[in-house]
């Protein structure tokens, strides 16, 4: 990737969405990256707005496009959208060596793995949830697997706002991985993703799932190691989604010094 002024350059893709509007502010505020462009979905009421009137930041002169092949030149791509819009973006990012940091979820494992094909040689970070928080989180869910190991019943919990399309969250799904990394199994192989009807009662070895869905919550997650005696949890709680989007720009600048390669938040914050 070339970062050849002073400033990294961004294209914020989806940036009227929740997490756009956020990101376009972000990465206002941060003195080392520069919004070039910006796009949205064909149809979308906000098409030709301005990105920064948008996000209630100052007018930027960038108006959202809906065809990222008509977007300046630029360093890196933020991508919280979908699935779908986010391997587009990865078939333009990897044609015209732009780097991705990308923030959606919800993929299919078919579609993980057009992406990792479409973004083989690019430079990307992608990480189910961007907070500094949560991805310190992550490293002690591991460590306390290791250390707790079966003795300890692990279960997950999560919350999100009414309008979230996927379930289990990425991130609790993230945790999950951490916490089968820490007990050396895979996350697949034990999950259990819901409870219904006679269940029978619980598998040792198993990590449970549960999900809520309701209001304004930006993103509660919870880890649970439970034995008879003591229960341990590792909790947090997002109030703000500016905690993603200044973290994922924080990537995006971090980016901008690194040779191509897949990398994650635990990277970006050296906890690796
Ligand atoms: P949202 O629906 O508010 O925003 C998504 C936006 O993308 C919408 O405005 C939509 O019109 C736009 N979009 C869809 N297709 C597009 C296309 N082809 N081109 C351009 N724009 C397009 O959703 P949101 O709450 O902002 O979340 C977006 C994604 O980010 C979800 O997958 C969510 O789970 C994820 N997310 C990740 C993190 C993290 O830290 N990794 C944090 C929050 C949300």
């Amino acid at each position: 990737m070339s970062n050849t002024g002073d400033k990294v350059r961004v294209i914020i893709v989806g940036a009227s969405g929740r997490m756009g509007r956020m990101l376009v502010r972000a990465v206002t505020e941060s003195p080392s990256t520069v919004l070039v462009a910006a796009t949205e979905r064909t149809g979308s009421e906000f098409m030709a707005r301005d990105a920064g009137e948008l996000a209630g930041v100052e007018t930027l002169g960038v108006r959202l496009v809906d065809n990222i092949e008509s977007c300046a030149e630029a360093d890196v791509i933020i991508d919280f959208t979908a699935p779908a819009a986010t391997l587009t973006h990865a078939r333009y990012a990897a044609n015209h060596d732009v780097a991705m940091v990308i923030g959606t979820t919800g993929f299919t494992p078919e579609q993980m793995q057009q992406l990792q094909d479409t973004l083989s040689n690019s430079s990307v970070v992608m990480a189910a949830n961007y907070s500094v928080g949560v991805n310190l989180a992550l490293n002690l869910i591991e460590k306390a697997a290791q250390v707790l190991g079966n003795d300890y019943d692990a279960e997950i919990y999560e919350a999100h706002h009414k309008h979230k399309v996927d379930a289990p969250s990425g991130t609790a799904l993230a945790m999950g991985k951490s916490l089968a990394a820490g007990r050396g199994v895979n996350l697949d192989d034990v999950a259990v993703l819901s409870r219904e009807g006679i269940t029978g009662a619980r598998k040792p070895g198993t990590i449970g799932f549960s999900v809520v869905r309701g209001g304004n919550i930006v993103g509660e997650h919870q880890a649970m190691f439970i034995a008879d005696e003591e229960r341990i949890e590792i909790n947090h709680n997002a109030s703000d989604r500016m905690v993603f989007a200044r973290g994922a720009v924080r990537a995006a600048g971090w980016l901008s010094d690194q040779s191509n390669g897949w990398f994650d938040m635990q990277d970006v914050l050296g906890l690796n």
